[in-house]
């Protein structure tokens, strides 16, 4: 096991995550054993499975923002997603990688014990039957690792903003002159197609952005792409926001004073390897890359923890939006470079 060095936690109580709308499923043996005993009606079996009912206010069973269950029947008769969470488990070549979500207040605040000091509980999970995500990039694990060879050093001295834009710059290359080869051949010898000189980062930011807001309304969702595209006005209620497109995209490829948190986040991912769970390394790097703009964007809205959450609850660490999203935002773009000729866009 290799545990991410950005992550202490310990629970803060702050009854957060048993608020949103998330579905916890429980076993065969939780549900018929405590759960049952405290309130069968909030139990609701669907497929042959048994699941935890929920109001406007989150799960039925938080009380006074504590878990009625843990504190009556203790930690271990929650359903196991309760007691997952907030860790996230990835299963590499070289091992687990035990990481946390950014969607808890306490990772957030950094708030309790190095994630490594606990290992015991990390185990006891696993035995308890823990969600692991598994890799889904076409590379081989030596050529991922050949590629990240390269890639490390390069973030290291020029910061990932511009360690990214040579990776997607190269793999794009590489992908148009279709001569085959892996990411790491393309990152040591081709220079890379142009970047930035049309509107993509308007719909790419668009895509990624919709998804975070939390009315999804086709109306609003048109108003961002019209917005962003055209650099129209734009008025988003739920931030307070009335200003435009142009000012959007201004704030995206402009870094903050402080990003200390983006920075955090972004060695989390890696270590994680969420790159990795996109299908191909290319839709994982743009990946990495957009979490600059989008946070940017973000963070100006409602603060810099706000925008981790944001984009981790809707895209990276609890959706499967964004593994949808990049893939086809990759095919698109190599499609339309191609048409223009050979990427001299
Ligand atoms: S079962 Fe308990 S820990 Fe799980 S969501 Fe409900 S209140 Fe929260």
């Amino acid at each position: 096991m290799k545990f991410d060095p950005e992550i202490r936690y310990r629970c803060i109580q702050c009854g957060k995550s048993c608020q949103r709308d998330w579905n916890i499923w429980t076993e065969p043996s939780t549900a018929s054993g405590a759960l049952r005993t405290l309130q069968e009606e909030h139990l609701i079996e669907e497929d042959g499975r048994c699941r935890l009912a929920r109001d406007a206010a989150g799960c039925a069973f938080l009380q006074d923002r504590l878990c009625s269950i843990h504190s009556q029947f203790g930690y271990a008769s929650k359903p196991v997603q309760c007691q997952q969470y907030p860790i996230l488990l990835t299963e590499t070549a070289d091992g687990l990688r035990v990481s946390a979500s950014y969607t808890c207040s306490a990772v957030l605040q950094k708030s309790g014990l190095p994630l490594e000091d606990q290992r015991e509980a990390v185990e006891d999970l696993l035995r308890r039957g823990a969600t692991i995500k598994r890799l889904t990039s076409g590379s081989d694990w030596p050529d991922i690792q050949r590629f990240e060879a390269r890639f490390e050093p390069a973030f290291v001295e020029w910061g990932w903003d511009s360690a990214l834009r040579r990776a997607i710059r190269t793999m794009l290359a590489g992908r148009l002159a279709g001569v085959g080869g892996t990411p790491a051949d393309w990152w040591d010898t081709h220079q890379g197609v142009r970047l930035g000189q049309d509107n993509s980062l308007g719909w790419v930011l668009g895509a990624l952005l919709k998804p975070c807001l939390a009315q999804h309304q086709s109306q609003l969702w048109q108003a961002v792409d019209q917005a962003l595209l055209e650099s129209g006005p734009l008025e988003l209620p739920e931030f307070g926001y009335r200003g435009s497109g142009q000012e959007i995209l201004g704030w995206a490829r402009t870094p903050l004073d402080d990003e200390a948190d983006l920075e955090r986040y972004r060695r989390s991912l890696w270590f994680r390897k969420q790159h990795l769970l996109c299908h191909s390394l290319f839709p994982g790097m743009l990946m990495l890359w957009t979490v600059g703009p989008l946070y940017r964007v973000l963070a100006r809205w409602c603060g810099s923890h706000g925008a981790l959450e944001k984009m981790e609850l809707n895209l990276l660490g609890h959706s499967y939006v964004a593994q949808q999203i990049y893939p086809l935002i990759c095919d698109y773009w190599i499609s339309t470079y191609a048409y223009d000729g050979g990427g001299h866009k």
